[in-house]
């Protein structure tokens, strides 16, 4: 894999940069859609490609309990499986542990856990994530991490932070021991943990630094701590982390938080909101938050967003979305998901072309005053 930047922004971090994988050539900033469980929620691959997506996520956890990185593999890589030809990212399977599974026990060697769907016991260590994440396939391959929740004091961060580092050398050890399954490189992102305690983030970067070849993810950030101190952090890793390298916000963000992060030096981005919002009915344009659910569009026969070039917005009115709400009909989710996705992946192409022309911090600053008033952007 390789990363080069093409174009640095003079008055703030912003980088437009292209990453090379063996899969597709990944323009940056980036918005990865999230495929958990080798699907991106409604939405095919064809109309992935439309959307110009070159990267999506998929998550170990989920692949693991069903339908198993041993069928996967059979498949012939989770690409196959899924028919997803361009690049994918897998994460390490932790966050799903300590967020969504009864969490039993964890100590240096790993985490046991029960299944979250019939309660099955599990346990798994740094060379487990490893082996799941090489059956799969995956472009880039995610650190088994520990991620503290935000409010955590600063003793237990510090644990965290220890562990991460232990487990980060067991990680690389076992994908330098183990021959690859596949033809393609698959390349291993470290996790900076160490939530909002300065100290701690700078002692996690610098432990990291050294197992860094193409990428490096700040972690542990969107997960309760306050929104400031979230941006304080990822100015601070600006800092410290490698200039040329990319670097990934894990879980962040809302299009405000995007824009924030990307003036801070940050060049791949994953969320849920783009996709679970659709589904909720929520809608982002460029004239702020839509409910499409709400009382008002009943009778509106104009487009959701006029800015918006998607199918959706080129096809179907507010009236017509609200209905197909209104009755639950598996296509209004389809419809409001390839809108939600059509505006982050537009969003990003905008940042893109100002830091190329030059006047992203203008356009950026102008982005962020608009949307102060609209909360949820
Ligand atoms: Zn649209």
């Amino acid at each position: 894999m390789q990363f080069s930047i093409v174009h640095s922004d003079k008055r703030t971090s912003a980088r437009r940069g292209i990453l090379k994988t063996h899969h597709s050539e990944i323009h940056t900033p980036v918005f990865m859609p999230i495929g958990t469980q080798g699907a991106v929620k409604t939405i095919d691959p064809e109309v992935l490609t439309k959307l110009d997506a070159q990267i999506i996520l998929g998550n170990t956890y989920h692949l693991y309990i069903r339908p198993s990185h041993e069928l996967i593999h059979k498949a012939g890589s989770l690409h196959s499986f899924m028919n997803w030809d361009k690049s994918i990212l897998t994460d390490s399977g932790g966050f799903q542990i300590f967020s969504l599974a009864r969490l039993n026990k964890i100590s240096d060697e790993g985490v046991e856990f029960q299944s979250h769907l019939d309660g099955s016991r599990h346990f798994f260590t740094p060379e487990v994530s490893m082996n799941i994440q090489r059956h799969l396939g995956s472009d880039i391959i995610m650190a088994f991490d520990e991620c503290p929740p935000g409010q955590s004091n600063e003793k237990t961060v510090e644990k965290a932070v220890e562990r991460t580092s232990l487990w980060m050398g067991q990680c690389y050890e076992y994908l330098e021991k183990n021959d690859p399954l596949f033809d393609w490189q698959q390349t291993l992102f470290p996790i900076v943990q160490g939530s909002v305690y300065e100290s701690l983030r700078k002692r996690s970067a610098e432990e990291l630094m050294s197992f860094a070849k193409c990428g490096m993810a700040i972690g542990g950030l969107a997960v309760g701590e306050e929104k400031n101190a979230m941006f304080d952090t990822v100015e601070q890793m600006d800092g410290l982390l490698p200039k040329d390298q990319p670097r990934y916000l894990m879980g962040v963000g809302r299009p405000t938080d995007l824009v924030i992060s990307v003036q801070l030096g940050v060049d791949m981005f994953d969320c849920v909101l783009p996709t679970r919002n659709a589904r909720n009915g929520q809608l982002f344009t460029s004239q702020g938050i839509v409910n499409i659910g709400n009382n008002r569009h009943r009778e509106s026969f104009e487009t959701i967003d006029p800015d918006c070039a998607c199918y959706t917005c080129q096809n179907f009115t507010r009236a017509y979305l609200r209905h197909l709400f209104n009755i639950k009909e598996v296509l209004g989710l389809r419809l409001a998901t390839i809108h939600n996705l059509t505006y982050y992946m537009a969003l990003m192409e905008k940042m893109r072309s100002t830091i190329t022309g030059g006047d992203f911090e203008s356009w950026s600053n102008g982005f962020l005053s608009q949307m102060t008033e609209h909360k949820g952007m």
